[in-house]
């Protein structure tokens, strides 16, 4: 997007509260990467859920939970946020800015590989936000696809791996298993699935049939 463009919409659309920004521009003082969603896509999160009247979230991928924030809110008071963060030190940055943002009480976050404690998880999730590692997404599909309601969404960052999914090597383990996931989810009966182009790419799917 044309960065005039896309400050002109977040400044209308996207807009952060203080927990919401320090949780965000604190990432580099914590030695965190700084590859949380941008506001936008946290707000196109928070009117996705919204739309599907969304109570419980599945989220891969914590970092330092500043799209939780967008998550947990979009769930309102007695919602659930479940998240799922490898990095020990990912995951107490996490737990302050839930704390921060005053959505402690509705997030849990586990501790551990995905893939160890995606198996030890029973749905039924209103929603599935995949936005850790590349390699293991078409498992991670699976797994999502479980967990799902019939109605509920499914969400996965980093759709065009920075331009990776096209012309990149076919070899690299990450493009191969975001290939493999955009292939599954744009032919899987079960969904109806589409692709909104903020930042790096939103698949967004509604799971029509079990
Ligand atoms: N959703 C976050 C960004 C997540 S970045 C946001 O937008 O704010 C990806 C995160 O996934 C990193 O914190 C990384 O430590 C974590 N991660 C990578 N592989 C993982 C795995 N196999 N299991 C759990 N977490 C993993
Ligand atoms: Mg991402």
């Amino acid at each position: 997007m044309d960065e005039e463009l896309e400050r002109y919409v977040t400044a209308l659309f996207a807009r952060e509260d203080r927990a919401l920004q320090d949780a965000r521009t604190g990432h580099e003082a914590a030695d965190l990467p700084a590859i949380h969603v941008s506001p936008l896509e946290g707000a196109i999160l928070e009117v996705l859920l919204r739309a599907v009247g969304a109570r419980t979230v599945l989220e891969i991928g914590t970092l330092g939970g500043y799209s939780g924030v967008w998550l947990a809110r979009a769930l309102g008071a007695g919602g659930k946020l479940v998240t799922l963060e490898a990095d020990p030190a990912h995951a107490a940055y996490a737990r302050r800015t839930f704390a921060q943002a005053g959505v402690q009480d509705r997030v849990t976050i586990k501790e551990g590989n995905a893939l160890a404690l995606l198996p030890d998880l029973s749905g039924p999730f209103d929603a599935v936000f995949l936005d850790a590692d590349k390699a293991p997404l078409p498992d991670y599909f699976a797994e999502a696809m479980r967990l799902l309601r019939v109605g509920g969404l499914l969400l996965c960052d980093n759709t065009f791996l920075h331009g990776k999914v096209v012309g990149g090597d076919a070899v690299d383990p990450d493009v191969a298993g975001m290939r493999k996931f955009n292939e599954l989810a744009a032919h899987d009966p079960r969904l109806v699935s589409a692709v909104i182009p903020v930042r790096d790419g939103l698949l967004t799917a509604v799971k029509v049939g079990s």
